[in-house]
């Protein structure tokens, strides 16, 4: 049996990988500080004995009693660049700075000493506002090291310059996984990223709030798919080193985003035209996926109506 850790369990995106490796038979050991995370999103996982909760917070020393470690998948960090919210990276300014660095140098030291293989979770947002479309790996982005995004993007960017030096210099079997917008249940509704506020807004009949003129666009990659190209890449004997984009290739306008949302939801929202587009909003985003599906034979496959129904019902449920 693998022992792996999940650095950000709890989180969106962590709880669905924690599931999935626990369908695999392995150790699951998941640390996390529950900044952003929430206990709901493992309530069913902890009744597995194969599952292993600590809450810690990974930028400080914390206790681990194991004998090996196989693979550590470092996914915490806050991610909602929404000012509004309270949980955004604007908010967690200095924790999210934290994490993404001494967090993950952390992390990459206890992979040395277990000779464990090691993913860290970067983002597309290292590409910054891209002046290239859609963005290779090899594009090295257009981004600005003080501007209101900087506290997540350019930490991404150190974790992502320590994660390659311990590839390159200290042995260490090292990946990065570039994540493009990733959505699904267990987000927070008040994570207030754009799916989740577009479907509590249309499920509460409440205007839409586009920002800007709305024609910024993204590609949205339902978690089930994005979790199983982390395992993949993360798990894969002969990727050290590798660099690689993970993300959906439908790309719709942040408009069209709000009208599908609305004809899925059969809601009576009307789209209101909010607020400007905040400062290094990324005007266009979406990933070349090439290398993903030569290295792993990956591309995401949920139709986009099917993932947001997935995700509408979840908020329903809620
Ligand atoms: P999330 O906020 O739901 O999950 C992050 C988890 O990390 C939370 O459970 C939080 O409590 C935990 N955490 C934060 N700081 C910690 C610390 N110091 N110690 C221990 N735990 C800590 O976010 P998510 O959307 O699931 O994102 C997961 C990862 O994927 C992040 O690294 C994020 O940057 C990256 N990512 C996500 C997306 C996306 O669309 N969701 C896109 C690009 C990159
Ligand atoms: N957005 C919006 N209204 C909202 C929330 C977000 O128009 O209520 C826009 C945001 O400005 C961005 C896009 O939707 O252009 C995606 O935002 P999100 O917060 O999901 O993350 P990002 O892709 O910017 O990291």
């Amino acid at each position: 049996m693998r022992t792996i850790i999940v650095t950000g369990g709890a989180g969106f995106i962590g709880s669905h990988l924690c599931a999935k490796l626990l369908e695999k038979g392995d150790h699951i050991i998941c640390v996390d500080n529950l900044l952003t995370g929430q206990n709901q999103n493992i309530a069913a996982l902890k009744k597995n004995q194969q599952f292993t909760f600590i809450e810690a917070d990974v930028t400080k020393p914390f206790d681990l009693s194991v004998d090996k470690i196989d693979a550590i998948f470092h996914l915490a960090s806050p991610a909602s660049p929404n000012h509004h919210s309270k949980i955004s990276y604007h908010a967690l300014a200095m924790e999210t700075m934290m994490v993404n660095t001494v967090g993950t140098l952390q992390m990459l030291r206890l992979a040395k000493k277990f000779a464990a293989k090691f993913l860290f979770a970067s983002t597309s947002e290292i590409y910054g506002d891209p002046l290239v479309h859609p963005q290779q790996e090899d594009y090295q982005g257009n981004v600005s090291s003080t501007g209101p995004r900087s506290v997540y993007d350019e930490a991404k960017r150190f974790g992502e310059t320590l994660t390659a030096y311990f590839g390159r210099d200290q042995e260490v079997d090292a990946r990065i996984v570039r994540i493009f917008n990733t959505y699904g249940p267990n987000m927070r509704s008040d994570d207030k990223r754009m799916i989740i506020n577009f479907i509590l807004q249309a499920l509460a009949g409440e205007p839409i709030t586009v920002y800007g003129d709305g024609n910024q666009t993204r590609s949205l990659c339902y978690v089930d798919d994005l979790v199983a190209g982390l395992i993949s890449l993360g798990l894969n004997e002969e990727l050290k080193g590798s660099i690689v984009n993970l993300g959906a290739i439908e790309e719709h306008s942040v408009k069209e985003y709000a009208e599908i949302i609305i004809k899925l939801t059969n809601s009576n929202s009307n789209i209101e035209f909010s607020e400007e587009l905040p400062k290094d909003d990324p005007v266009r985003r979406k990933p070349d996926i090439s290398r993903a599906k030569n290295l792993i034979d990956w591309s995401p496959n949920t139709p986009l109506t099917q993932g947001l129904q997935k995700t509408v019902e979840y908020f329903k449920s809620l």
